[in-house]
């Protein structure tokens, strides 16, 4: 996977467009799985829900890990592969309430949220050795949230020669491998009971 050019990936043109790992030269488990992103996902857009019936992160968990993209089911949050990735293995952390604000979790929920995301860090390093993370939270449409009523903290891994700046990315970037094989590598790296399914 030395040369990870556009036309490895199958993607026209997407040399501009992709994380082109391979550029950065360092190897990890997300390369050797480089296939096609299922882009069925993406077509709803994540903006299209009124209420809590229609709620990505309040139906997800009623579906099947597979079906969810779930990672791992805690007490009273989970993590889930986000549908929007910026970048493979970018990890979602919903509390199971429809809450929209940091604020609205109790001490129990806040205490799982935070664990969540350090074992999430963890794991990724594992599987796939990104040299950084994101981490954070919108707050609200105006602080940029795509599902703004269901709190969510995003936990994205950064490799060098990424090229891409998470704050400046306002559409859906062509990610190259598909969230299946990203959700079972986590999964199955994921420490404590199995989440098979
Ligand atoms: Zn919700």
């Amino acid at each position: 996977m030395q040369e990870n050019t556009g036309a490895a990936t199958g993607i026209p043109g997407d040399a501009d467009v992709t994380d082109d790992f391979g550029l950065a030269g360092v190897p990890d488990a997300f390369q050797r799985l480089w296939t096609p992103h299922r882009m069925a996902y993406i077509k709803g857009g994540q903006d299209q829900f009124k209420n809590k019936d229609d709620c990505p992160f309040c139906v997800g968990p009623t579906r099947s890990d597979e079906e969810s993209l779930i990672v791992y089911r805690g007490r009273t949050c989970y993590v889930v592969l986000n549908l929007f990735p910026y970048n493979p293995g970018h990890l979602l952390i919903c509390p199971y309430r429809h809450v929209p604000d940091y604020t609205d979790i109790t001490v129990e929920e806040t205490a799982e949220f935070a664990e969540l995301t350090q074992t999430a860090m963890r794991v990724l390093r594992k599987v796939s050795n990104p040299s950084g993370f994101n981490l954070g939270m919108n707050q609200g449409v105006t602080g940029g949230a795509g599902i703004a009523a269901h709190l969510h903290q995003h936990v994205v891994p950064r490799w060098g020669g990424d090229g891409n700046f998470f704050p400046i990315i306002a559409q859906t970037k062509a990610i190259t491998q598909t969230l299946d094989e990203v959700r079972k590598l986590v999964a199955e790296a994921w420490p404590g009971e199995s989440n098979a399914e």
